[in-house]
């Protein structure tokens, strides 16, 4: 993830620390390029807009180019953006809101994107690193390979899943899950609600209905990370219609550009807490702007 933005920018901000003064120009010049590489990577015109102009206007404020090492100077303020940019004022965007034995987690997306993948993946996360109880079920009542395959994956993990019963409503199994978490113990229930191919309003009113039924204590968006500004569009509609309360962008092992990350908080105002970088279950990683800017700024 971010490969081909954090060799642009290493090429860009290389030339400028090397350069012992700077005039504003060389500045503008530099600050002209940052904005070509954002929009290489598939960050969205308005958020590399946005964002070359923020580091102007801090560098004129801080008159970098009056500083005894400008250049570094010029990256530290970058950094700092990226920083904003990619977690507005999310700290720690991995912790998850599951106090208050048993926590539902909704999960929510579109059919494809990752989603009963990154249900077991953090389940096992939060089974293995912060030693919770938790249950797993699948609302997919229209495709038996979606919950056969949440039954598949808890057993690898070992974590417990919510027996299929045929014929029961996704609000049938959200109750179902709720109770079988509050009388055996558990600390948190994780719903995989059911994907489609494209947003539907049957898709929609399912997920509000079970939302409204199990008041989840978060709900998380699983999007492709592959699908850039589509990805954009896909966060937008979903925290319209059933509100989320952060996303999880998959298959960013497979993206070097990240667009979609670098985006997503700025255009949704919602922010990413996970990101997916494999098909195994350890590929999780808690998303953190601090180190993700460290990383593209090399
Ligand atoms: P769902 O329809 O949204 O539930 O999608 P699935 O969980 O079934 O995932 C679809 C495919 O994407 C599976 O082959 C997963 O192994 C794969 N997948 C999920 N997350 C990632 C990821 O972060 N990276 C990669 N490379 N593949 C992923």
């Amino acid at each position: 993830m971010f490969e081909s933005l954090s060799e642009r920018l290493s090429g860009v901000f290389d030339k400028l620390t090397k350069q012992g003064a700077l005039s504003e120009a060389d500045v503008s010049s530099a600050l002209r390029e940052v904005r070509v590489a954002l929009l290489e990577a598939d960050v969205s015109l308005p958020v590399a807009r946005d964002f070359v102009k923020r580091v102007q206007e801090k560098a004129a404020g801080q008159a970098v180019t009056k500083s005894v090492t400008p250049g570094q100077q010029v990256v530290k303020i970058v950094h700092d953006e990226l920083v904003h940019v990619l977690a507005g004022d999310e700290p720690e965007p991995g912790r998850l809101r599951v106090d208050n034995p048993p926590a539902p987690i909704l999960m929510v997306g579109l059919q494809g994107s990752g989603k009963t993948t990154t249900t077991a993946k953090l389940a096992m996360r939060l089974a293995q690193r912060e030693k919770k109880k938790v249950l797993m079920a699948s609302l997919d009542t229209r495709r038996p390979a979606a919950m056969e395959q949440l039954q598949v994956l808890g057993l690898q993990i070992g974590v417990d899943v919510l027996p299929i019963v045929a014929g029961q409503t996704p609000i049938q199994i959200a109750k179902r899950a709720q109770s079988q978490a509050a009388m055996g113990g558990y600390d948190v229930y994780m719903l995989d609600t059911a994907g489609r191919l494209h947003i539907d309003d049957t898709l929609m009113d399912e997920v509000i209905q079970v939302r409204d039924a199990c008041r989840p204590r978060e709900t998380l968006l699983v999007v492709d990370g592959l699908t850039g500004q589509d990805a954009l569009n896909v966060a937008e509609q979903f925290d319209g219609k059933v509100g989320v309360s952060g996303v999880i962008l998959t298959r960013m092992d497979g993206d070097g550009r990240g667009g979609a990350a670098l985006s997503m908080r700025a255009v949704t105002g919602k922010p990413i807490k996970f990101v997916g970088l494999g098909e195994k279950m350890d590929a999780l990683e808690e998303f953190h702007a601090e180190r993700v800017a460290g990383r593209i700024l090399g």
